[in-house]
């Protein structure tokens, strides 16, 4: 079986300029790589420990927490660069009907929802109805 390192490995070529669902056998990036995109690295981010399935898989592939995270890290910049060139590839004015200033609507932002929340849980000015 070839080793590749990810300096040699195509996957990992591909994987580093975009996200990329190829995998080579025996190369530790690309093993991370499927650790990532796998259940169990999703499950231990989110109890924030790692558990026995995870560490098997680790075992299983023979790598590190630190290369999964790494690759981790690699792959959510490349889906937020890949998201800000799909709205970037979307020019506003493509429909006939919509105005240049939707682009400012258009764009999904957490602020809103935060402000929204925010305003939510204020508690209700007592209504001073006489
Ligand atoms: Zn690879």
């Amino acid at each position: 079986m070839t080793e590749y390192t990810m300096d040699t490995c195509p996957a990992c070529e591909k994987a580093a300029a975009k996200v990329s669902h190829e995998f080579r056998m025996g190369c530790r990036g690309c093993a991370a790589r499927s650790i990532v995109r796998g259940p169990h690295f999703k499950r231990v981010q989110l109890a924030g420990m790692q558990d026995r399935q995870y560490r098997g898989a680790l075992a299983q592939l023979g790598v590190t927490h630190e290369e999964v995270r790494a690759q981790a890290a690699v792959d959510m910049l490349l889906r937020v660069q890949q998201r800000q060139e799909q709205r970037r590839a979307t020019p506003a004015g493509t429909s006939t009907d919509a105005p240049a200033r939707c682009t400012a609507d258009a764009q999904p932002s957490a602020a809103p929802a935060v402000q929204a929340s925010a305003r939510a849980s204020q508690p209700r000015p007592a209504q001073a109805t006489p």
